[in-house]
C-alpha cells in the first residue's frame, strides 16, 4: 500500500495530498461529475463510477477530460484501489462496496466536504428541515448586491464544486446543505451556520429523529467561539438540543424582542449582537406568509452580520418573488389565483401556506402520505379554506381527519382536482396546490407536480378564452363531507 490519504483540518493540506493520488468518485450525476473535474484539475488520478449502465449514462460523460476514467453499471473493486473515496450526495452509505472501502480503512468524504478544501472564503452554511432554499436564495441575493464573487450553490441545484469551477476565487461561499451531505464531512467548516427549524421530516433514512438532529448538528463539528451558529429561537425542537454546541449562539425569533439576536418589529427587521444594533425598516415584503418572514430575517441577519449595506437588504425584500414550486402564483382564471406550492410536502409547510393568505381558499392536498398529523390542522382550514380536494394515496387518511369540517372531494387525478378546484372557486379566491405530502405515488418529483399543475391552470385559461363569456364553470356535484 502507497501513502494514505489523511484528511487535515485546513483544506489546502488537503488540496496538496490529491496530487498524483488515486480517488474514486461514486455517482456520475452533476455533483459527482464536477467533483471528479476539481479533483482532476488538483492532479488527482480520478476513477469516476457509476451504477446505472453506460446507455443511461454516456451523453453526460462525453465532455469529462480523457484521464478521468470512468466505469458503469456498478461500482468495481477497482474502487478499493483509490486512497480517499468521495461520493455523490444521492449515494446511501451502507451500500456493499462503501462497507468494504471502509474496511480498508479508505476515508470516505463527501462533495461538499472536497469542494470545501478549494476555498479559502468564509463559508455560510444554510440547513434545516424546511426554508433552506428560499433562506439561501435570498442571502444570496443581498451578498451579491454587495460583493463582486459570491457563491451561491450547494442543495440548491448547483453543486459547489461546479460552483468553484465557474468562480475559483470567490468572497464568499453561501451553501445550502442537507442532512445527508453532513452525513460525509470531516474538515468542512462553516464561520456561520443556519438551522432554520427542525421538524420530524426524512425519517425514512434515519433510525429516529435524534439521529436526524445529530446528522445536522454534525454541521457545527469544525465550529470554534470565533463561528456563529442562527438558529430559530420559536423552535423548541432546535433550542433543546442546542446547550452544548461550541460556536456563538444567535437567536432570530418572530415572537419580539430578544436580548441579544433578531426579531421583526412593528415596521422592519432589529438586529441586536454584540455592538451592533440596527433597525431595517421593510415597507413591502414580496413573498407572502410567515414561514417566508423568517426566511428574510435570518437573510438580513447574515447580511448584516457580514457588511452588506442595508439599503440592498430592503432592495431584495422588496423585489425577491420567490422560487417555482413555493407559493408560485401561476395564473388567473376567470377572476381565480391558481397558486403553486407543490414543495409543501409536510403538514407545517401546509400550515404556513394556508396563513400566507386572506383570500377564501380552495385547497388540493394529497400525494405519497408521509404520516404527518392532518387533524391538527382543522381549526385553521375551518377558518380558511371553503373545499378541500384530494388526491393520491394519502386521500383517505386526509379524509378521515377532515371529515365534517369542510366539504371534501376526491378525485384520482390532478388534472380533475384542479377542474374540481375551478368549479368551487368564486371569482376572488385562490386555488391553492399545497400536498402536505410528497409527490411520488404520482408524479416524478414535486417538480413534476408542480409543472404539471402549471400546465393544467393553463389549459383551463386556454378552454375558457375560446368559450362564450358568462361563468365557464360547470355545476359542481356534491362533497364527500
Ligand atoms: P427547503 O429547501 O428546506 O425544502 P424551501 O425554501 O424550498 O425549503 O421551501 C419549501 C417549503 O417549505 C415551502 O414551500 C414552504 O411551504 C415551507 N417553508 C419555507 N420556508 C419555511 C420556514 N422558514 N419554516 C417552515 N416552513 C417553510
Amino acid at each position: 500500500m502507497g501513502a494514505r490519504f489523511d484528511i487535515k483540518s485546513t483544506g489546502s493540506e488537503n488540496v496538496r495530498q490529491l496530487q498524483g493520488c488515486p480517488v474514486a468518485v461514486l455517482g456520475a450525476a452533476r455533483s459527482g461529475r464536477e467533483v471528479a473535474r476539481l479533483l482532476h484539475l488538483a492532479g488527482a488520478r480520478v476513477l469516476l463510477s457509476e451504477a446505472r449502465p453506460a446507455r443511461q449514462v454516456a451523453e453526460q460523460l462525453r465532455h469529462l477530460p480523457e484521464d478521468i476514467e470512468v466505469e458503469t453499471g456498478g461500482h468495481s473493486s477497482n474502487i478499493l484501489k483509490a486512497h480517499l473515496v468521495v461520493i455523490s450526495p444521492g449515494i446511501p452509505l451502507e451500500i456493499p462496496i462503501l462497507q468494504k472501502v471502509r474496511r480498508a480503512h479508505i476515508p470516505v468524504v463527501g462533495e461538499l466536504e472536497v469542494a470545501s478544501w478549494f476555498t479559502r472564503a468564509p463559508i455560510i452554511a444554510i440547513t434545516g428541515s424546511n426554508g433552506k432554499t428560499t433562506t439561501t436564495a435570498l442571502t444570496g441575493e443581498m451578498f451579491r448586491y454587495q460583493y463582486a464573487d459570491v457563491i451561491v450553490g450547494g442543495n440548491i441545484g448547483r453543486p459547489f464544486s461546479g460552483e468553484l469551477l465557474k468562480m475559483p476565487r470567490p468572497v464568499f461561499n453561501i451553501l445550502e446543505v442537507s442532512s445527508f451531505q453532513l452525513e460525509s464531512i470531516h474538515a468542512f467548516h462553516p464561520r456561520a451556520a443556519v438551522i432554520t427549524n427542525l421538524s420530524p421530516n426524512h425519517l425514512d433514512r434515519y433510525a429516529g429523529f435524534d439521529a436526524y438532529v445529530r446528522a445536522k448538528l454534525n454541521l457545527l463539528k469544525n465550529m470554534t467561539g470565533d463561528d456563529i451558529l442562527l438558529y430559530n429561537a420559536d423552535d423548541p425542537m432546535l433550542t433543546a438540543h442546542l446547550r452544548r454546541v461550541v460556536p456563538q449562539q444567535f437567536p432570530f425569533s418572530l415572537k419580539g424582542a430578544l436580548d441579544q439576536g433578531s426579531w421583526w418589529q412593528a415596521d422592519g427587521i432589529r438586529i441586536r449582537w454584540q455592538e451592533l444594533d440596527v433597525e431595517i425598516p421593510i415597507p413591502g415584503m414580496r413573498l407572502r406568509g410567515p414561514h417566508n418572514r423568517y426566511n428574510l430575517l435570518v437573510a438580513a441577519t447574515l447580511a448584516a452580520l457580514f457588511g452588506v449595506e442595508l439599503r440592498h437588504v430592503q432592495q431584495v425584500a422588496e423585489t425577491f418573488q420567490g422560487l417555482p414550486h413555493r407559493l408560485e402564483p401561476v395564473g388567473k382564471v376567470g377572476g381565480v389565483l391558481f397558486v403553486n406550492d407543490s414543495k409543501a410536502t409536510t403538514v407545517q409547510a401546509l400550515e404556513f401556506a394556508l396563513q400566507s393568505f386572506q383570500e377564501p381558499l380552495v385547497l388540493i392536498a394529497g400525494g405519497k402520505d408521509k404520516g404527518g398529523d392532518f387533524g391538527a390542522l382543522v381549526p385553521l382550514l375551518q377558518q380558511r379554506v371553503k373545499a378541500a380536494v384530494l388526491i393520491g394515496q394519502a386521500a383517505r387518511r386526509i379524509q378521515e381527519a377532515w371529515q365534517g369540517y369542510i366539504p371534501l372531494y376526491r378525485c384520482t387525478t390532478l388534472k380533475a382536482a384542479v377542474q374540481q378546484a375551478f368549479r368551487l372557486a368564486d371569482a376572488g379566491d385562490v386555488v391553492l396546490l399545497a400536498p402536505a405530502c410528497s409527490s411520488f405515488d404520482m408524479f416524478r418529483d414535486y417538480e413534476d407536480r408542480g409543472e404539471q399543475f402549471r400546465r393544467m391552470v393553463q389549459q383551463l385559461e386556454d378552454v375558457t378564452h375560446q368559450e362564450t363569456p358568462g361563468d365557464p364553470r360547470p355545476k359542481t356535484e356534491d362533497p364527500h363531507s
